[in-house]
């Protein structure tokens, strides 16, 4: 059986995956996203904090299903002093963010495979030629919005990384939040060494509570930072607990393979 043929195919439907879709298909071109997971949805651990600008950009309405919280920040330095930066932003639902743009691309006109990996990824006279776990296609365009440990840059020999930092993620629940309205972020070496730690309140009983460090063990900084704050987080319980790599370094120079 010959593979069917994409102008672009899109692999990954995470935020860039979802977005790209969306915008190829915007401008007719026969578009593919393909998702390994069983479900659009926010599998990656993720603070879920945007600005404005972000829900402007995806043209996504800030409807009540989608925002747990309408939040100002805080940024504390090592001393403790802090500012509030100007403006606010939003808590969301992440995964109904990305569920709303891939609705947004399939309304454009793109085809979504869910629970399909992309195996290899092979320029063949040519032409782009990606083999999943249910086939074999071939497009003009491959886009590799696949994330960090990226199959589609593997495949094509793309090298060039920006540094992973290990970050936790854990939801809280049952905590008693003094502003929940305030996002914070907590710099300094003594709490999260070259990296910072953050409390996202959802509302006054929950909120997400994580920390990212370079070139030191992660776990016993998130229980001494949590330790900090023993009276909004001190009964609280962790029902959500994951980790991720997250690049830092700066972009990548090389972002277009011919
Ligand atoms: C702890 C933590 C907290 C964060 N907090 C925030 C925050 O508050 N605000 C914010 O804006 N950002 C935050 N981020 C960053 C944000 O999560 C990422 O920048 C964003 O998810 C990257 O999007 P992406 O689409 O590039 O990749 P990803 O979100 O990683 O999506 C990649 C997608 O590709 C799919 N995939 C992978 N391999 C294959 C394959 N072979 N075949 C098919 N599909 C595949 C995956 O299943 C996934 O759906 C946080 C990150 C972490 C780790």
């Amino acid at each position: 059986m010959s593979a069917r043929r994409f102008n672009v195919i899109v692999v990954g439907a995470g935020p860039a995956g979802v977005s790209a879709a969306k915008s190829a298909a915007g401008v007719g071109a026969k578009t593919l996203l393909l998702e390994m997971n069983p479900r659009i949805m926010a599998m990656k651990p993720c603070g879920m904090a945007v600005s404005k600008a972000t829900l402007e950009t995806a043209e996504v309405e800030a409807s009540p299903r989608l925002i747990h919280n309408e939040a100002y920040a805080i940024v504390y330095a090592p001393n403790m002093k802090s500012i509030r930066l100007h403006g606010t932003g939003y808590l969301i639902n992440k995964t109904m963010l990305l569920q709303e743009i891939a609705c947004q691309a399939a309304e454009r006109g793109a085809e979504i495979h869910v629970g399909e990996r992309v195996l290899s990824v092979r320029r063949v006279d040519g032409l782009m030629k990606v083999e999943t776990n249910r086939g074999v296609y071939e497009a003009m365009v491959v886009i590799g919005a696949d994330g960090y440990n990226s199959t589609v840059a593997r495949c094509l020999g793309i090298k060039e990384r920006s540094e992973p930092i290990p970050t936790i993620q854990c939801v809280m629940a049952g905590c008693k939040i003094k502003d929940p309205h305030a996002v914070r972020f907590y710099l300094g070496n003594e709490i999260a060494p070259k990296g910072y730690a953050w409390i996202f309140p959802w509302n006054e009983r929950v909120a997400e509570v994580g920390i990212g460090v370079r070139g030191a063990p992660i776990k016993p900084y998130l229980d001494k930072f949590i330790k900090m704050f023993e009276d909004e987080l001190g009964r609280a319980q962790i029902i959500d607990y994951r980790g991720a790599p997250v690049p830092v370094g700066g972009v990548i120079s090389e972002f277009i393979q011919d």
